[in-house]
């Protein structure tokens, strides 16, 4: 599988840094994680010469990977351990039988099975509200935060991850490098009723710069 160990830095740019970094090191801490550095600016500019920030914590084991080829390793996993993996296979319509579930498929197939995990992502809550015989009470009522991103047009300022202290809804508008080094900035969070609306409006442009400014 590919992948790249590019490190991390998590940035505090408010007058009050340590504020901020100190409890995600600690949170790190109690999750086993404990390679994170807290830099002082000029550490963490001697790191990363454009950034701009009042202390930072480098986390040196981060890196990205290519996701299509972790997917097909799960995949391989997952054959390897006897399993069977059906694409292209969208579920219309789950009943509650007195063992277990059936579950028909667009193209009218029918699976019965003993357990079923409802794990469809965004469609999930949807998809719970529909099987027969499940009370939708159980079914959770979803609340849609779509997250934009803007790619940088222009060769990357940077070495590593840069992430701004996490917001309330969101990881706020961090730089990612992908694994042909191209910079992408986001996500921000925007709340939306549709989970299939996916445009991306150019005058959140705006809110971007101010943010990424920061950093
Ligand atoms: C741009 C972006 C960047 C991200 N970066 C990171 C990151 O760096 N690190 C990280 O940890 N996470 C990241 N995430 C989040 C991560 O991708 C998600 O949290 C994760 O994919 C959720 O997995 P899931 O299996 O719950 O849902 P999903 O991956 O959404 O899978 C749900 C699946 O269910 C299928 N499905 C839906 N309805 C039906 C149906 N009726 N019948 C059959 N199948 C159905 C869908 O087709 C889909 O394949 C990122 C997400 C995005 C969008």
């Amino acid at each position: 599988m590919r992948f790249k160990p590019c490190g991390k830095l998590i940035v505090g740019t408010h007058d009050e840094p340590l504020n901020q970094l100190l409890p995600i090191q600690n949170k790190a801490q109690d999750n086993g994680v404990n390679d994170l550095v807290l830099l002082d600016a000029q550490q963490a500019r001697d790191l990363e010469p454009e950034l701009f920030c009042k202390a930072a914590l480098l986390s040196p084991s981060t890196g990205i990977v290519d996701s299509h080829s972790l997917m097909l390793s799960y995949q391989g996993d997952f054959e390897n351990a006897g399993g069977v993996v059906v694409f292209y296979a969208s579920v219309n319509r789950v009943l509650v039988k007195d063992h277990g579930f059936e579950l028909t498929m667009k193209d009218d197939t029918c699976i019965a099975s003993r357990y079923l995990v409802n794990a469809a992502g965004l469609l999930a809550p949807l998809l719970a509200h529909f099987i027969e015989g499940y009370a939708s009470s159980f079914a959770p009522q979803p609340y849609y935060a779509k997250g934009n991103y803007f790619t940088l047009s222009r060769k990357s300022f940077f070495q590593r991850l840069i992430y701004l202290v996490p917001e309330a809804a969101g990881l706020g508008v961090h730089l990612t490098l992908d694994m042909g080094n191209q910079d992408k900035f986001g996500p921000d969070v925007q709340w939306v009723d549709d989970p299939l609306d996916l445009e991306v409006d150019p005058s959140r442009g705006d809110s971007f710069y101010a943010e990424v400014r920061k950093y």
